[in-house]
């Protein structure tokens, strides 16, 4: 079951969240700050002109395909900024810190909430997305990496029950890549597929991988339809 409240209804945060942002700080670990600008009505804080070019392209191209996904990244994404120069110096090329319903609501009392937010406890309110500014990438990495990244902020649990992935991770990654194939990033993607982690991502569409269980090698190929099945 998804949603039971459109996010794209009325262009609204979801359960009313937007009285409380900014969250609390102590639910972020670095919080959003004052954005600078928007990017397609996007709060941003990133700093290079470049930058800041390449990603509203990312999020028209996916306002102008998919217009429910990005109202629900409208609803979702608090702020896009720079990576850590740390975070990126180590391998990183992109982040999404989401934050679930739950952590909203841990301090209210239960039973003056609403069904809504009861049933989507688990789902995510919203978070920030951190990327690589375009001095330290290509644009097309960029643009790559951004996609992926608001694949992740718009993906709902059921998107990543569908993956049916072996292990949790990867069905969250494969949920955001079959975001950013939709939204039409899937080339740029595919270039940058040599160079991601295949522990952290999994499989791309079409390929193969091999986990161990007690000693015994299974492998698991993700279709084109971002489903992973069992190879015999
Ligand atoms: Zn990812």
């Amino acid at each position: 079951m998804g949603l039971i409240v459109s996010p794209s209804a009325g262009g609204s945060v979801l359960f009313g969240a937007k009285e409380i942002h900014p969250l609390p700080s102590y639910l972020w670990k670095v919080p959003p700050g004052k954005p600078s600008h928007s990017l397609c009505e996007l709060p941003s804080r990133l700093q290079e002109a470049v930058s800041r070019r390449v990603v509203t392209g990312v999020l028209r191209q996916i306002k102008e395909r998919f217009p429910d996904d990005f109202a629900r990244l409208k609803d979702r994404v608090v702020m896009i900024r720079a990576l850590s120069r740390d975070e990126f110096d180590s391998g990183t090329r992109g982040w999404w810190h989401g934050r679930k319903v739950w952590a909203l609501y841990r301090d209210v009392d239960p039973f003056t909430l609403s069904e809504e937010i009861r049933l989507n406890w688990d789902e995510t309110a919203c978070g920030i997305v951190e990327l690589p500014e375009c001095s330290w990438v290509t644009e097309d990495g960029l643009a790559a990496n951004a996609a992926h990244e608001f694949g992740h902020a718009c993906t709902l649990n059921e998107d990543v029950e569908k993956r049916q992935a072996p292990l949790e991770e990867w069905g969250r990654e494969a949920a955001a890549d079959w975001y950013a194939y939709r939204w039409g990033f899937g080339r740029l993607i595919g270039k940058t597929r040599r160079t991601r982690e295949l522990g952290h991502h999994g499989a791309g569409p079409g390929q193969t991988v091999e986990l161990e269980f007690d000693g015994r090698r299974i492998a698991y190929r993700l279709g084109r339809d971002f489903v992973y099945r069992g190879v015999e």
